[in-house]
């Protein structure tokens, strides 16, 4: 029988989250219902409520970054048991036969993947609403385990900021004596600074934020560049391997791409909306690439819980009540979050 779900979402993108009741489908065999203890708020989360990137479905109900316990699964479920602290990402579903499911890279699923809200389910067709909301149906396959002793209550964002800034440093090899530079500290991009410092690379911060330069440092960074400051962006012109770039809106690259090295590399990772141009010379003088990088697979997202796990690695967490989401939209919008919200779903539901 399909259940009753309580969750907070937004009608419109003018319109403030509030709280929504759904029903949640009835298990599949490949089905397990996860009882939601922890959400983490992603700047796409605020995206997505505004419209910024076009093609919300209202009413959306936000929430990627999942944390919970398993309360019931499907027939043919053998991986997870009733009990087990589990964890959630951006994807629900995917199509699990195309090449790129087959190698762990659902997300580029040939069919599309199911995004875990505000995307068409591959059966029925209803639209996906995501994590903030007291429970979840979600395919086995997009199930995480959350390893033994790992504190639950900090670990949600990792399932988005986590394994979006750990995939592109695994691609390109990034670790020990690599010199790489992380541009943004937010959600994003203060997991970027722990995992390259927990990788063994020498890890520069570029922010725009002068005051948190103190922060970073304490997050593992080695060295700080305030990028609104053009003496020390134009001393540090080449000395990078690799860059990764959370910023979250459009804007001009020059500035950084000759910060990069010979052979260089720059991942962008937050802005998905158009880019102004840049200019050719700066990515053919010293052999730059500038590429991008979508989240992760499941396989590559249960490797980087594990990695955060053995290395006591966890996102720096401000806890929220479910009823203070509105205000977490509004400071996160103006750059006040250190470094994640994550709403606590016994409380304000
Ligand atoms: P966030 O917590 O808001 O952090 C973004 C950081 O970027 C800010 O803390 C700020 O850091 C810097 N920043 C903000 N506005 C800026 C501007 N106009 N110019 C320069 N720097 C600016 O956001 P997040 O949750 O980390 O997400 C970052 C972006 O990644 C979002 O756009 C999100 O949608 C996207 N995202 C992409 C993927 C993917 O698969 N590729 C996955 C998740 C999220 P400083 O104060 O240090 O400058
Ligand atoms: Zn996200």
């Amino acid at each position: 029988m399909p259940t009753q779900a309580k969750g907070w979402g937004t009608d419109a993108p003018d319109q403030p989250l509030r709280p929504m009741e759904f029903e949640r489908r009835d298990l599949r065999p490949n089905d397990v219902a996860i009882k939601i203890t922890y959400a983490g708020i992603c700047h796409s989360d605020l995206h997505t409520a505004r419209n910024d990137w076009g093609g919300t479905r209202y009413p959306v109900i936000p929430g990627h970054e999942i944390v919970g316990t398993v309360t019931e699964v499907g027939a043919d479920v053998t991986d997870h048991k009733v009990g087990d602290t589990v964890a959630v990402g951006c994807m629900v579903d995917s199509c699990m036969a195309c090449d790129q499911c087959l190698e762990g890279w659902e997300v580029f699923c040939r069919e599309g993947c199911v995004q875990t809200y505000n995307s068409p389910d591959r059966h029925d067709h209803t639209i996906s609403k995501g994590g903030y909301t007291d429970h979840i149906v979600v395919r086995d396959h997009f199930v995480c385990k959350v390893p033994d002793g790992m504190d639950a209550s900090k670990t949600a964002p990792l399932l988005c900021a986590g394994i979006t800034t750990y995939s592109p440093l695994r691609q390109y090899n990034v670790g020990e004596g690599t010199k790489m530079a992380v541009v943004g500290l937010g959600g994003l991009g203060h997991m970027g600074v722990k995992l390259g410092a927990a990788m063994g690379a020498h890890v520069t911060m570029i922010t725009t934020t002068p005051e948190k330069g103190e922060d970073a440092r304490r997050l593992g960074a080695h060295d700080v560049i305030v990028s609104t400051d053009p003496e020390q962006m134009k001393a540090a012109a080449t000395r990078f391997d690799f860059i990764l770039n959370t910023i979250p809106v459009s804007h001009e690259i020059d500035g950084y791409l000759n910060l990069l090295g010979r052979s260089g590399r720059m991942v962008i990772v937050g802005a998905l909306t158009p880019m102004p141009g840049f200019t050719g010379f700066n990515i053919i003088w010293w052999n730059r690439a500038v590429g991008g990088s979508a989240i992760g697979g499941i396989p590559e997202t249960q490797e980087m819980l594990d990695f955060c796990a053995a290395n006591g690695i966890y996102p720096d967490c401000e806890m929220i009540r479910m009823d203070e989401v509105n205000d977490a939209y509004e400071r996160l919008l103006k750059n006040d979050v250190r470094y994640r919200f994550v709403i606590d779903m016994a409380h304000g539901l």
